[in-house]
C-alpha cells in the first residue's frame, strides 16, 4: 500500500475529554505546528482511558495513514494505559529503563521519595525512541516499526506538550519528511475601519494571477487577511507573497494597520512612542477597555499618562469639566460632548494627546434617535480636535469591543493625518 506521507492521525485520550470536562486543546496546538513542516492533521479521535479502545484507535489510524500521535495517558495512576495499549499493538514488551528512573528521581528528590506508583512512568515499549520532558514526570515516547508505522505518545498537559512538540517532535518528524514536501508560508495583514464585503469588493480579482490564496479571516473588531503560498522553500514563494502583499497595500491604503499579528494598540503605542507624545484617556461606554489595551504591553509607560473613567454624567463634569449645559441640550452621546472629553482629558492631564468615547452598549437606554450602537470617538492632539460618530453593530461586549478600536483606530488615523475623519462606513464589520 503506497500512503500519503503527509498525512497524520491524532488520538486524544481521557474519560475528561468525552465528558467535556476538559476541551482538546492539544489536537489544535499539534494541527498548527505540523502544517507549519507540510504534514497534515487527517483525522482526530477521542477515546477513553481504556486499554482496548486505545490500541482499537491506534490500530486502525496506523492502518490508514501509518503516522499517529496519541496525547495523554501518561500518568501514573491505573488509568493511565496508553502505555500499555501502544505496547501491545506494536508487539512488544514494555521495557524498564533506569535513566528514565532515575530521573524521575531526581525531579521528585526535593519532595521527598518516589512513590513506587511512578515506575510505570520509567517503561517504554521496547526499542522506543524518549524524548526527555524537562517541565513534568512523562516523557514524550516514539514506536517505530517498518510495517505498522510511528507512534509518537505524548502526556496531556498543554504546557508539557507544547513544549515536546516544539522542541522534540517538530524536529524528529522534519527530518524523517520528504524534503521536497510543500508547506504554507504566510503573511498577514490586520485591517480597522472597513467591511469584510468592502475589502473583497476592493480587492476584486486583484490578486487571481499570483499563486497566493487570500483568507477572509473577520474578528470582532476588524478583519484580518491570510496570505498563503505554498512552496518546498520560502524562497520560492517570497516573490510572490511580496506582490500580494504590495497590491492589498495599494488597495486598502491606510486601513491596513500593521503587517503581522500585532494588536492595534501597540501600534497606536510605537507610534505615540516615536513621535514622543503621551496620551491621556477619557472612557464612558469602554469604561478603561482602552487603557486597559494600551497597557497590555510592556513598557506603556513610555506613552500612555493615564485616564478617567467617566461614567456618570457628574464625573465627566467634575472629572473633565465637561459644560453641563451642553449635556443637557445634546446628551452625553453627542459631538458636542465627546469634543470637550478629549479636551478636558488632554487639558487637565497635561499630556499631548487624549482620546474619548462615549456610547451606548446596550441593551437598554437606547432611543429613536440614538439607538443601542450609537457610539462618539474623538481624539485631541494639540489643540486640535477631530470627531467621529458611528453605528455599532451587535450586543454589549461587541459594541464596546467595537468602540475601543475604533478610538484607537481613529486616534492612528489622526496621527497619520489627513485621514481622521474618513466616514462611519467602514466602523461597520458586516459579517
Ligand atoms: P494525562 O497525560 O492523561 O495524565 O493528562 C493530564 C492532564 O492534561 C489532564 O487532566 C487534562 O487536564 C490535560 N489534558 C489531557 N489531554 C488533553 C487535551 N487533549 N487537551 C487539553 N488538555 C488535555
Ligand atoms: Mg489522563
Amino acid at each position: 500500500m503506497t500512503r500519503d506521507r503527509t498525512a497524520v492521525e491524532l488520538i486524544a485520550i481521557g474519560d475528561e475529554l468525552l465528558s467535556g470536562a476538559t476541551i482538546d486543546t492539544n489536537a489544535a496546538y499539534i494541527a498548527l505546528e505540523l502544517e507549519a513542516i507540510g504534514l497534515r492533521v487527517t483525522r482526530k479521535s477521542t477515546v477513553a482511558d481504556a486499554e482496548d479502545a486505545i490500541a482499537d484507535a491506534l490500530r486502525s489510524a496506523l492502518e490508514r495513514t501509518g503516522t499517529v500521535i496519541t496525547t495523554g495517558g501518561l500518568g501514573p495512576t491505573r488509568d493511565d494505559v496508553t502505555r500499555s495499549a501502544v505496547a501491545r499493538v506494536f508487539g512488544r514488551p514494555l521495557e524498564f529503563r533506569q535513566e528514565l528512573w532515575e530521573a524521575l528521581q531526581r525531579r521528585w528528590a526535593r519532595r521527598g521519595p518516589i512513590p513506587e506508583t511512578n515506575r510505570v512512568q520509567a517503561e517504554v515499549p521496547a526499542g522506543g525512541t524518549v524524548f526527555p520532558n524537562p517541565r513534568g514526570t512523562a516523557p514524550g515516547i516514539a514506536v517505530a516499526d517498518a510495517k505498522l508505522g510511528l507512534c509518537i505518545l505524548l502526556p496531556g498537559p498543554p504546557d508539557e506538550l507544547r513544549a515536546l512538540v516544539r522542541e522534540a517532535v517538530v524536529p524528529y518528524l522534519a527530518e524523517r519528511a520528504d524534503a521536497s514536501v510543500r508547506r504554507p508560508f504566510r503573511r498577514y495583514l490586520r485591517t480597522a475601519g472597513i467591511a469584510e464585503s468592502a475589502i473583497a469588493q476592493r480587492v476584486g480579482s486583484a490578486l487571481d494571477d499570483l499563486p497566493v490564496d487570500v483568507a477572509f479571516l473577520p474578528e470582532i473588531d476588524g478583519n484580518d487577511l491570510r496570505l498563503t503560498a505554498w512552496g518546498s522553500d520560502e524562497s520560492e514563494v517570497a516573490g510572490a507573497l511580496d506582490r500580494a502583499v504590495e497590491r492589498l497595500r495599494e488597495i486598502l491604503g491606510a486601513h491596513i494597520y500593521v503587517e503581522g499579528t500585532a494588536e492595534l494598540a501597540e501600534v497606536v503605542g510605537a507610534m505615540l512612542r516615536e513621535r514622543g507624545l503621551k496620551l491621556a484617556v477619557a472612557e464612558s461606554c469602554t469604561a478603561g477597555l482602552i487603557a486597559k489595551r494600551l497597557t497590555d504591553p510592556p513598557g506603556a509607560s513610555d506613552y500612555f499618562w493615564g485616564g478617567f473613567v467617566v461614567y456618570d454624567d457628574r464625573a465627566k463634569i467634575e472629572l473633565l469639566g465637561v459644560d453641563e449645559a451642553t449635556l443637557q441640550l445634546h446628551g452625553a452621546v453627542s459631538e458636542p460632548v465627546v469634543r470637550q472629553m478629549a479636551e478636558g482629558a488632554r487639558s487637565r492631564s497635561g499630556a499631548e494627546a487624549a482620546v474619548a468615547v462615549t456610547g451606548i452598549a446596550g441593551p437598554a437606554g437606547g432611543s429613536a434617535e440614538k439607538p443601542v450602537g450609537t457610539v462618539w470617538l474623538a481624539v485631541a492632539v494639540g489643540d486640535e480636535v477631530a470627531a467621529r460618530g458611528v453605528h455599532i453593530p451587535g450586543a454589549r461586549d461587541a459594541v464596546r469591543a467595537r468602540a475601543a478600536q475604533g478610538a484607537l483606530d481613529l486616534l492612528r488615523r489622526v496621527l497619520l493625518r489627513g485621514e481622521g475623519s474618513r466616514g462611519v462606513e467602514g466602523m461597520i464589520n458586516d459579517h
